[in-house]
């Protein structure tokens, strides 16, 4: 509330009359300017007042005219009027005034003014000689009635100065009524002009708090117009937002800064031109949002955040726009106003994430989730249109070994350039994704051409197989892949994922860096496996597996010096069946470490009723060696048996050594420390096979019988044999070769110096009846121990 200084009389009226019109609640700031309108209202009507009262002064001193006291009536009179004339010169400083120039006197000055002209108003009505004439007294009633009236209008919106004017003026007039003559006439006269006081003083009450409300929201509307008014210069002057509108034709009639900068084109352009036409031209055609947009205005419809993929000012960017169809009063359509901005930031943000929740982070090719979501609209499209399509597992061979031997960071960068020569591959259609570790997919949504999947599937078998450079170092890697086309081999996308990968299965069985077809015999294949693995989990509890011997002999004498276990299952229905068959099911689930234990027991309970210089070789799974604690198990076998290590050989191949090569060396070194030997197998298969006799000492190497069959009639084979017997003299190991089937190979291989030959030239792997026999005839002195042995197995097998 405005404070106006002076008596507190001052205060204390203010207050009662602004809490009267509801001016008490408004801020400091809105009551100032209020208080210069009410001012103002008041100023408006001075020269009305003045006009009143030189009327009613001059019909005054024409009463009192002969009157001694005429001079007295002139002289108020007199006063009252250049006190008129003053407030009119101060009406008019004021009109100049603004609302904050408005000085807090100004209020209080009006009020005692408006008090002074009352109180002189009511001098001049008791001045009259009213005690000769009830005309004089009648008129002076009407004429203090006429001032009461003026004063309502003028100071009707001011309360304070009206009550202030009214108040000494109706006291005046009351005491010249009633001075005179106490009759009821006079009373009335009197009550009459009281009522009229009281009904102005209420009139002008309620008038004075409408004027409060109306100019409190008038104010209210103005700061709010004024906000508006900064916040849209703000905008308009914004570069990423921006005002646009168009008129009831369509054609631009509002352009801000922002839309200029944005498009590049000059406002003089803009304005004017179709602003439908105008995106048309700056959106890529067939914009399926921006056909929303012109269906929306066409139709007259507000739109709201309409995401549109423009070409401004050269640069690819992306505009928000909203906007809202306008209509005057009586309906008539205006045209658009909306607003515009420019959100590509946030779009190339949204971009990102997307990204990234869709690729893999590091190759940057499709993760497996946008993969199979891929897969399901590629099955979907087959579903609705009939278009095939093909589905390509990857896996790269031998990826394992690079990522334990060279490190992670290494696998990683082979990850990565093998993606890249991937995508180089791949068409623009086609998708590529990583679905983890060393595995990849292809979906080709275009390839329905068998011909034609072959001849990519070669091409990536070609480029992934050329070398790598990873820090200065050659890295080399192969890939197997397997391929399943849709519809023919499956449309459902469980059933194309799963004779992809078992075509890939496939492959990888097949000698690997290969690709495979899917053909129905695999899933009767699969099916087949997953029989055996059923059977094959009953089979150690039925005893239905067995082992063979096969005997090794000296090289030079070429009797038995230890004899190599060879498993059989021997299978109720399908008879014996060979390790090649089930070993890769049992490592396919966990079986291998039950049936691997299992081996090395039942060897070493053999071997113990053997001749004491025979020795016992076990083959060990890679699988079996890694899922468990193998030197323990060794340990136990001996225990259990009774064999003396020494008598105990484990085979492994290279394989074994591909993963995790320290680990292993560990392990192997724990069961050489029991005193078992440990042999390498299949020597001369692998990839690096000299550098895995670096990493452990062997106790022997056994030649692949692949070696042994070809020197027959290969020059180059029998000097490989050479070269790997020489080498086994230099590291000081026994070389046994494998697979002797002619006496010639087995010549030969004496010649250079061979320890031990196995081979069906000696004896096939031999069961349980016929290696007593062999061991009678083989091992002289020994043949009533070998009898016996013998009469023992022949009453097993009759019980
Ligand atoms: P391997 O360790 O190389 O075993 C030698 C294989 O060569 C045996 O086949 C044997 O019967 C065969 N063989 C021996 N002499 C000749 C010959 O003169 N000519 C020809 N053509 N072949 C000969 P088998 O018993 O079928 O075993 C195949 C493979 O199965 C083995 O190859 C071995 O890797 C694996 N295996 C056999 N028994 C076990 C076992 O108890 N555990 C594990 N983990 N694997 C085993
Ligand atoms: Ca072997
Ligand atoms: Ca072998």
């Amino acid at each position: 509330m405005i404070r106006i200084p002076g008596s507190g009389l001052f205060s204390v009226v203010n207050r009662f009359v602004d809490r009267a019109i509801g001016a008490d609640g408004l801020s400091p700031l809105v009551r100032q300017k209020l208080l210069h309108q009410q001012l103002r209202s008041v100023a408006e009507m001075t020269p009305a007042m003045l006009a009143a009262s030189v009327a009613v002064a001059a019909v005054f001193l024409m009463l009192s005219w002969g009157s001694p006291r005429f001079i007295w009536v002139a002289v108020a009179v007199g006063v009252i009027v250049a006190m008129q004339l003053h407030s009119v010169y101060l009406a008019f400083r004021h009109a100049q005034a603004t609302a904050h120039s408005v000085p807090n006197t100004t209020g209080r000055r009006t009020i005692i003014y408006a008090l002074l002209l009352g109180v002189a108003w009511a001098l001049v009505l008791n001045l009259l000689p009213s005690a000769d004439s009830a005309t004089i007294r009648g008129a002076a009633v009407i004429g203090a009635g006429g001032l009461a009236c003026v004063a309502m209008m003028a100071l009707v919106n001011y309360p304070q100065a009206l009550a202030a004017f009214i108040i000494p003026l109706i006291d005046g007039a009351l005491g010249l009524v009633t001075a005179f003559d106490n009759g009821p006439e006079f009373w009335a006269q009197g009550a009459l002009l009281l009522i009229f006081i009281f009904i102005l003083v209420t009139i002008s009450f309620y008038h004075a708090s409408a004027f409060v409300a109306h100019r409190a929201s008038e104010t209210l509307v103005e700061e709010k117009g004024e906000i508006i008014g900064l916040l849209l210069r703000e905008f308009e002057q914004s570069i990423s937002d921006w005002i646009w509108g168009t008129d009831a034709d369509g054609a631009i009639n509002r352009v801000s800064a922002g839309l200029t900068a944005a498009t590049g084109v000059p406002e003089d352009a803009l304005m004017g031109a179709d602003f439908v036409h105008f995106l048309r031209c700056i959106t890529p055609p067939g914009d399926p949002m921006f056909a929303h947009l012109e269906a929306d205005i066409a139709n007259r419809e507000t739109f709201q955040d309409v995401n549109l993929l423009v070409v401004a000012d050269g640069t690819e960017c992306w505009w928000s726009l909203t906007g809202k169809p306008a209509f005057d009063e009586v309906g008539t359509y205006l045209g658009y106003i909306g607003t515009g901005s420019d959100i590509t930031e946030r779009k190339l943000a949204e971009r990102r994430i997307t990204m990234l929740a869709h690729h893999d982070s590091m190759t940057g090719l499709l993760n497996r989730t946008k993969f199979t979501e891929n897969l399901n609209s590629c099955v979907a499209r087959l579903e609705r249109y009939g278009t095939p399509f093909a589905l390509m597992f990857l896996d790269l061979d031998h990826f394992k070994s690079v990522n334990d031997s060279r490190g992670h960071m290494t696998g990683d960068k082979l990850l990565v350039q093998v993606s890249r020569r991937i995508a180089n591959v791949v068409r623009d259609a086609d998708m590529a994704a990583r679905l983890g570790g060393d595995e990849f997919a292809l979906l080709l949504p275009s390839e329905c051409e068998v011909a034609d999947v072959v001849a990519l599937a070669e091409r990536l078998i070609h480029d992934i197989k050329q070398p790598y450079v990873i820090d200065d170092e050659q890295v080399n890697v192969g890939v197997s892949i397997g391929i399943a086309m849709a519809p023919l081999n499956g449309t459902r996308p469980d059933q194309i994922l799963r004779n992809a990968d078992l075509a890939l299965y496939r492959a990888k069985a097949d000698g690997r860096s290969i690709y495979r077809l899917f053909e129905s015999e695999m899933d009767s294949e699969a099916r087949e496996r997953r029989l055996l693995e059923g059977d094959l989990r009953e089979a150690i509890g039925n005893d239905e597996l067995v082992l063979y011997y096969q005997p090794l002999v000296s090289a030079h004498d070429e009797k038995p010096v230890g004899f190599e276990a060879l498993i059989r299952w021997n299978h109720p229905i399908r008879g014996l069946v060979a390790p090649a068959e089930f070993i890769p099911i049992a490592e396919h689930s966990n079986l291998i470490v039950d049936i691997g234990d299992w081996t090395i027991f039942e060897a070493c309970k053999a071997a113990v009723t053997w001749p004491e210089h025979l020795t016992v070789a076990v083959n060990l799974s890679a699988k079996h060696f890694r899922r468990s604690d193998i030197s323990q198990v060794v340990q136990r076998a001996l225990a259990v048996s009774g064999l003396a290590p020494e008598r105990l050989e484990i085979e492994i191949t290279e394989g074994l050594l591909m993963e995790n090569p320290e680990q292993v060396v560990e392990k192997l070194a724990e069961i050489r420390a029991l005193g078992v030997s440990i042999a390498m197998d299949d020597f001369g298969t692998g990839y690096s096979s000299l550098s895995y006799l670096q990493k452990f000492s062997f106790d022997k190497i056994k030649i692949d019988r692949s070696f042994v069959h070809a020197s027959s009639d290969n020059e180059v084979s029998r000097d490989i044999l050479k070269a790997i017997a020489s080498l086994g003299k230099t590291l000081k190991l026994k070389i046994t070769a494998e697979g002797v089937e002619t006496r010639e190979q087995a010549d030969f291989l004496a010649g250079i110096a061979c320890n031990q030959l196995q081979g069906f030239l000696f004896s096939r792997p031999l069961d349980s009846i016929d290696l007593p026999l062999y061991l009678l005839k083989n091992v002289p002195g020994r043949a009533a121990e070998v009898k016996a042995e013998a009469e023992r197995a022949l009453g097993r097998l009759a019980s």
